[in-house]
């Protein structure tokens, strides 16, 4: 089965073609710059496609030849919110695409984009089968002591104000080939994982299921971040507020100049890993930062689970960081994490165990791949069947 896997972004159409049963990517690319056309005039600008379906029509020209004579079976939507409805990816029809839109002040940069995707393919190819994946449904199984905010109840009725969590493709899918790796059954798998790339989360899994997750009612709360703040006293909002600060301007603050970028002056975890080892003060605090934050929630939620029986590493930051990874694992001795240095320094894209034989909870490096979900959850709905 052929697979179009689509991440629709305002501006931005990011794609992938997978084969499913062979497990490979056929085409993959990334359209830019959509609606930001009419820019330049003779200044030698390339202009951006107009819209989603003139980005969608690059796309089709793009995978032409990567295609051959198959043709797609399937498109798979990330979409960002589902919400308290959507627990499970679904086939789109209308009224889930108006489902998907109602939800829009949830996730107001994503899901409209996200709808403009959908849209621009049932225009361009009518039949064909389109499922919606939700980054927030794997965490449908939040307890509600979990999921609950200490405000006056009438902000949850009224303005659906709870903990949702995101990257929950990403956190299924690292909890399945985690659970493979230790030959565990997946319902009887009680781990923490961490997914650190830009964004990131870390979520407490108890047998496979999601019970805790640091992202909350937006993708800012929990952990430090590339340019996201994670877990602050909202108080400081207040404080802003009444010093002036717009609305715009602390989400601007908050969700891009904060996190790593905020402490060290850059963003990209490498970069701030060089230059800490370089001797720069800033950088080496706000690693300090990071890795004390995920440390506490990982401790957190080893008692979430019942004990876990592994963490787990993914994401570019965890899958790549070494030294990322022994800074967290440092702050985890009082627990008995015992990371092997040669193991934890091996570059590898495989599953593996990076702590050593006595570590009291196995820590493991798991590549995600969230558009390798994505087509095979299309895929599952598409033919009936359930992975
Ligand atoms: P996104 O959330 O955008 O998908 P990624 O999962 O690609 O992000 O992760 C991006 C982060 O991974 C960046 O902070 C980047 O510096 C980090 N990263 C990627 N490769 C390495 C590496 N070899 N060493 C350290 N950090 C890395």
């Amino acid at each position: 089965m052929l697979v179009l896997v689509i991440n629709s972004g305002s501006s931005s159409l990011k794609y992938q073609v997978r084969d499913v049963e062979a497990g490979s990517v056929l085409a993959e690319g990334l359209v830019e710059k959509i609606g930001m056309g009419n820019g330049g005039e003779g200044d030698g600008q390339i202009e951006g496609p107009r819209d989603h379906a003139e980005a969608l029509e690059q796309v089709d020209a793009e995978i032409h030849a990567a295609l051959g004579d198959r043709t797609l079976d399937a498109v798979g939507h990330r979409v960002v919110h589902g919400g308290e409805r959507f627990a499970e990816p679904v086939l789109v029809n209308n009224e889930i695409t108006r489902a998907i839109e109602r939800l829009n002040p949830l996730a107001p940069l994503h899901n409209p984009a996200n709808v403009l995707g959908i849209r621009a393919i049932s225009k361009k190819w009518p039949d064909m089968p389109q499922v919606a994946v939700f980054d927030t449904a794997f965490h449908r199984t939040l307890p509600e002591h979990a999921w609950r905010y200490a405000v006056p109840d009438e902000l949850y009725t009224n303005h659906g104000i709870r903990r949702y969590g995101f990257h929950g493709t990403s956190h299924e899918y690292v909890a399945h080939r985690a659970a493979a790796l230790l030959d565990v059954p997946v319902d009887e798998f009680d781990a923490v994982i961490a997914h650190l790339g830009n964004g990131a989360s870390v979520t407490a899994i108890r047998g496979g299921q999601s019970v805790d997750t640091s992202m909350g009612f937006t993708p800012l709360e929990g952990l430090v971040m590339g340019t996201r703040s994670g877990d602050l006293d909202p108080s400081i909002l207040v404080f802003l507020g009444r010093a002036g600060w717009s609305p715009e301007d602390i989400d601007a603050m908050l969700n891009r100049q904060s996190g790593l970028k905020g402490l060290a002056g850059n963003n990209d975890m490498r970069s701030v890993v060089e230059a800490s080892e370089a001797g720069d003060a800033k950088a080496a605090m706000a690693l300090a930062v990071a890795s004390y934050r995920l440390a506490k929630y990982i401790g957190g939620y080893h008692v979430a689970v019942g004990g876990a029986k592994a963490i787990v590493f993914t994401a570019g930051i965890g899958e790549n960081s070494h030294q990322f990874r022994a800074l967290v694992a440092e702050r985890l001795g009082a627990l008995g994490v015992e990371l092997d240095g040669g193991l934890n320094r091996e570059r590898s894209k495989e599953p593996r165990v990076i702590s050593s034989p006595s570590s009291a909870i196995p820590v493991l490096v798991v590549p995600t791949d969230e558009e390798r979900a994505i087509a095979e959850a299309t895929a599952a709905v598409v033919t009936g069947a359930r992975i």
